[in-house]
């Protein structure tokens, strides 16, 4: 066994198996490409649909992904195969989400300023995103603001033996931007070792990178 937290002690900590799937995706909490290399070498990295061990097994397309700051990153994500069942599994790194062509910064640093009071045609000003794409992201999140309020506050209380709970917020969206945010602080004070996660990989990891996406969370914790 490894000594210190497991890499992906996040999505363990989440009660999720260590990479969570969907659609034959496996989000990697680590995205660093040696690591994922590294561990797919080591066969750490389990089949969500068997528990077998992941191989390599080439790459996905590549594929831009807009960021905060500075021109796109190349995403060239790493495709796994089954050494039991022979399903193949793309590798996509947690500050990503699924299906988005921008990283979970951005739209997290969407969904802050939306949780401080701004419209959606200010915030696409500021991020330089369609407002169609921001209108798009909030509508998505607000419908689902106090299911993911609620995923983040038992996350929150189980992580932290001392959860300091979020004070009230305006409305359901800022409520569930600060209990995200308040679990990522109790993460990074349980686990020092750890090092810095990025609140919005944090949540990605957290939701299998399904943060925005339809149904996220539904009715069962893993519910596909
Ligand atoms: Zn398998």
């Amino acid at each position: 066994m490894r000594r210190g937290p497991p890499r992906d002690l996040l999505a363990k900590l989440w009660g999720g198996p260590p990479e969570l799937t969907l659609g034959g995706v496996v989000l990697t909490v680590n995205g660093d490409g040696a690591l994922v290399e590294r561990r797919l070498a080591g066969g750490e990295l389990a089949c969500p649909g068997c528990g077998g061990v992941l191989g390599g097994w080439g790459h996905a397309r590549p594929r831009p992904v807009r960021v905060l700051d500075g021109p796109d990153a190349g995403l060239v994500p790493r495709r796994s195969r089954c050494r039991q069942c022979g399903a193949t599994h793309v590798l996509l790194p947690a500050w990503c989400l699924l299906r988005r062509a921008d990283a979970g910064a951005v739209i997290g640093a969407a969904l802050e300023a939306a949780a401080a009071g701004a419209g959606h045609r200010a915030i696409a000003a500021v991020l330089g995103r369609p407002a169609s794409t921001v209108r798009g992201w909030l509508r998505r999140f607000a419908a689902r603001a106090e299911e993911v309020r609620v995923f983040f506050t038992v996350l929150l209380a189980r992580t932290s033996p001392d959860p300091v709970m979020p004070a009230g917020a305006a409305g359901p969206v800022a409520a569930a931007v600060s209990a995200i945010a308040g679990a990522a602080v109790a993460v990074a004070q349980r686990w020092p070792e750890l090092g810095t996660v990025p609140v919005w990989t944090a949540a990605s990891a957290a939701s299998g990178g399904l943060l925005i996406a339809p149904g996220w969370p539904g009715q069962g914790r893993n519910a596909s």
